[in-house]
Protein backbone atom coordinates (compact mmCIF):
# COMPACT_ATOMS: atom_id res chain seq x y z
CA UNK A 1 0.00 0.00 0.00
CA UNK A 2 1.28 3.61 -0.34
CA UNK A 3 1.27 6.53 1.44
CA UNK A 4 -2.42 7.22 3.78
CA UNK A 5 -4.79 9.89 2.21
CA UNK A 6 -7.00 10.61 4.83
CA UNK A 7 -9.96 10.71 3.22
CA UNK A 8 -12.29 13.28 5.06
CA UNK A 9 -8.77 15.47 4.47
CA UNK A 10 -8.73 14.80 0.58
CA UNK A 11 -12.44 16.01 0.19
CA UNK A 12 -11.88 18.85 2.44
CA UNK A 13 -8.65 20.31 0.68
CA UNK A 14 -10.20 19.19 -3.07
CA UNK A 15 -9.82 22.71 -4.95
CA UNK A 16 -13.75 22.91 -6.98
CA UNK A 17 -12.40 26.29 -8.80
CA UNK A 18 -11.38 26.12 -12.40
CA UNK A 19 -7.71 26.08 -12.22
CA UNK A 20 -5.03 24.52 -9.79
CA UNK A 21 -3.40 27.11 -7.79
CA UNK A 22 -0.69 27.08 -5.40
CA UNK A 23 0.90 29.81 -2.68
CA UNK A 24 4.29 30.63 -3.17
CA UNK A 25 5.53 32.32 0.13
CA UNK A 26 7.19 35.33 -0.35
CA UNK A 27 10.08 34.59 2.50
CA UNK A 28 11.58 31.27 1.35
CA UNK A 29 10.03 30.69 -2.09
CA UNK A 30 8.35 27.27 -0.95
CA UNK A 31 5.06 26.31 -2.88
CA UNK A 32 2.29 25.45 -0.63
CA UNK A 33 -1.01 23.80 -0.75
CA UNK A 34 -3.47 25.08 -0.09
CA UNK A 35 -2.34 28.36 -0.56
CA UNK A 36 -3.35 30.09 2.05
CA UNK A 37 -2.18 29.67 6.23
CA UNK A 38 1.53 29.70 7.44
CA UNK A 39 4.07 27.98 5.26
CA UNK A 40 4.65 24.92 5.81
CA UNK A 41 8.40 25.45 4.77
CA UNK A 42 9.07 28.73 6.94
CA UNK A 43 6.02 28.85 9.12
CA UNK A 44 5.56 32.63 7.42
CA UNK A 45 2.29 33.99 7.49
CA UNK A 46 2.74 36.33 4.61
CA UNK A 47 0.16 35.92 1.75
CA UNK A 48 1.12 34.07 -0.83
CA UNK A 49 1.77 34.92 -4.11
CA UNK A 50 -1.04 32.64 -5.95
CA UNK A 51 0.91 30.85 -8.58
CA UNK A 52 -0.62 28.23 -11.54
CA UNK A 53 1.39 25.43 -11.61
CA UNK A 54 2.45 23.69 -14.83
CA UNK A 55 0.09 20.59 -13.45
CA UNK A 56 2.44 17.81 -13.88
CA UNK A 57 3.81 15.67 -10.82
CA UNK A 58 3.81 12.36 -9.66
CA UNK A 59 1.33 10.05 -7.94
CA UNK A 60 2.80 10.27 -4.02
CA UNK A 61 -0.21 8.91 -3.01
CA UNK A 62 -3.39 6.88 -4.18
CA UNK A 63 -6.64 4.96 -2.77
CA UNK A 64 -9.73 4.44 -4.99
CA UNK A 65 -13.32 5.82 -3.29
CA UNK A 66 -16.36 3.38 -3.78
CA UNK A 67 -18.68 4.52 -1.79
CA UNK A 68 -19.13 7.20 1.29
CA UNK A 69 -18.43 10.42 -0.82
CA UNK A 70 -19.75 13.46 0.39
CA UNK A 71 -23.28 14.32 -0.70
CA UNK A 72 -22.13 16.75 -4.03
CA UNK A 73 -20.25 13.93 -5.20
CA UNK A 74 -22.41 10.68 -5.29
CA UNK A 75 -24.09 11.33 -8.52
CA UNK A 76 -20.36 11.27 -9.76
CA UNK A 77 -20.11 8.19 -7.92
CA UNK A 78 -23.04 6.69 -9.17
CA UNK A 79 -21.81 7.60 -13.17
CA UNK A 80 -18.42 6.17 -12.61
CA UNK A 81 -18.52 3.01 -9.72
CA UNK A 82 -15.27 4.66 -8.67
CA UNK A 83 -12.87 7.45 -7.95
CA UNK A 84 -9.31 7.35 -7.80
CA UNK A 85 -7.99 10.14 -5.16
CA UNK A 86 -4.59 10.56 -5.38
CA UNK A 87 -1.75 13.15 -3.45
CA UNK A 88 0.11 14.38 -6.08
CA UNK A 89 3.51 16.14 -5.48
CA UNK A 90 3.09 18.30 -8.14
CA UNK A 91 6.91 19.14 -10.14
CA UNK A 92 7.23 22.52 -8.08
CA UNK A 93 7.50 20.54 -5.30
CA UNK A 94 4.14 20.65 -3.50
CA UNK A 95 1.66 18.10 -2.70
CA UNK A 96 -2.05 18.35 -3.68
CA UNK A 97 -5.02 16.57 -3.85
CA UNK A 98 -7.02 15.41 -6.89
CA UNK A 99 -8.75 13.31 -8.77
CA UNK A 100 -7.93 11.06 -11.44
CA UNK A 101 -9.99 10.83 -14.77
CA UNK A 102 -9.55 9.89 -18.60
CA UNK A 103 -8.22 6.18 -16.75
CA UNK A 104 -9.41 3.30 -14.71
CA UNK A 105 -8.43 4.87 -11.16
CA UNK A 106 -7.80 0.88 -10.21
CA UNK A 107 -4.21 1.30 -12.44
CA UNK A 108 -2.44 3.56 -10.70
CA UNK A 109 0.31 3.07 -8.76
CA UNK A 110 2.69 5.71 -7.04
CA UNK A 111 5.41 7.09 -9.00
CA UNK A 112 3.15 7.22 -12.04
CA UNK A 113 3.16 10.67 -13.90
CA UNK A 114 -0.25 12.55 -14.11
CA UNK A 115 -0.75 15.84 -15.25
CA UNK A 116 -4.17 17.93 -14.19
CA UNK A 117 -6.52 19.30 -16.35
CA UNK A 118 -9.96 20.89 -15.49
CA UNK A 119 -12.87 18.57 -15.46
CA UNK A 120 -16.44 19.05 -14.32
CA UNK A 121 -16.33 17.87 -10.44
CA UNK A 122 -19.92 17.74 -9.91
CA UNK A 123 -23.45 20.04 -10.03
CA UNK A 124 -25.03 21.57 -6.91
CA UNK A 125 -28.07 23.66 -7.10
CA UNK A 126 -28.36 23.45 -10.58
CA UNK A 127 -24.47 24.60 -11.39
CA UNK A 128 -21.93 22.91 -12.67
CA UNK A 129 -18.62 23.05 -10.50
CA UNK A 130 -15.23 22.72 -12.18
CA UNK A 131 -11.95 21.67 -10.48
CA UNK A 132 -8.51 20.22 -11.39
CA UNK A 133 -8.01 16.38 -11.98
CA UNK A 134 -5.37 14.36 -12.93
CA UNK A 135 -4.63 12.17 -16.28
CA UNK A 136 -1.65 9.70 -17.35
CA UNK A 137 0.52 11.74 -18.71
ZN1 LIG B 1 8.12 30.09 3.61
Amino acid sequence: MGAYVSIPTWWQQLDSRYRLVVGQCPDCEAFNFPPEGACATCASVAAFERIEPEGTGTIVAHTVIEGGAPPEFEALLEAEDAIGAVLVELDEGVRVPGMLTDCDPHEFARGDRVEAVVRKMFEQEGIVRYGAKFRPV
